[in-house]
């Protein structure tokens, strides 16, 4: 089974937000919202001298997603199939869910019903419910480019990354380049408290890594709104249209 992931070279980046521009450009992101960013850290003092580096995040597509697990939308049977083998597997899922065969974690944008619960729930602050769509807004977040891999393209922040400091693959298989950078070091963003599995990498030097984690990981698992959650259930019998079954192929 696949698991498709990210590695971010620190070394590489150059801070030019391409990437965040690219996607804003490919799936039509609002202006102040993101599905990946670009920030800037330091200088700072750090155990191993002063730095300053470059944070590209997105979605991490983790193993154990908070936001799949708090989404609040009703459960429906839906058959996933890998585009390699065929082969097909039916899940009980709600309206965020994660792949079975490529590990990614995607939105059912039909099935949303944009109450945030999931934007809240994440650690990595990777979602957001798009403003531009009012009342009926919907969860969004990075993808990493699914359309885009079935049509046999990179997605869209790595093919524009002139730095090559986006590298996109299978994390299980053992001759990517995604992997051989595992194999050489590149870290997870994680802490005691935060290990839900993120399948975005970071590789660098010892104090661009420091000052990353020092910053940027999360320590603690935030607390999805319960209030959004229990008015989204409330809401259920108004918007949902009954439970079916559906092809996630077919979307
Ligand atoms: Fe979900 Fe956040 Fe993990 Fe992405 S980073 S899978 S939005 S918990």
């Amino acid at each position: 089974m696949k698991q498709y992931g990210m590695i971010i070279d620190l070394e590489k980046c150059i801070g030019c937000h391409a990437c965040a521009v690219a996607c804003k450009a490919e799936w039509e992101v609002p202006a102040d919202q993101g599905r990946n960013w670009v920030k800037r850290l330091g200088p700072s003092n750090t155990p191993h001298g002063l730095a300053s580096t470059y944070y590209p995040g997105l979605c991490n597509h983790c193993d154990k997603p908070a936001c799949v697990e708090i989404c609040p939308a009703d459960i429906v049977e839906r058959t996933f199939k890998d585009q390699v083998t065929g082969r097909q597997k039916t899940l009980e899922v709600a309206a965020t869910l994660k792949d079975p065969f490529d590990g990614t974690v995607q939105i059912d944008k039909d099935r949303c019903l944009g109450c945030g619960a999931c934007a809240d729930a994440c650690p990595y602050e990777a979602r957001y419910v798009n403003p531009e769509q009012g009342e009926d807004g919907k969860a969004d977040k990075c993808t990493f480019c699914v359309e885009r891999l079935a049509a046999g393209l990179e997605p869209a922040c790595v093919q524009t990354c002139l730095a090559e400091a986006r590298i996109f693959g299978d994390l299980n298989d053992p001759e990517s380049a995604v992997a051989r950078y595992v194999k050489k070091g590149a870290i997870k963003m994680e802490s005691d408290a935060v290990k839900i599995g993120p399948n975005v990498r970071y590789f660098g030097n010892k104090r661009d890594i420091h000052l990353l984690t020092e910053t940027s990981t999360p320590m603690v698992m935030p607390e999805a709104s319960l209030r959004r959650v229990m008015l989204a259930r409330l809401a259920r019998p108004v918007i949902r249209k009954g439970k079916k079954k559906m092809t996630f192929f077919d979307l």
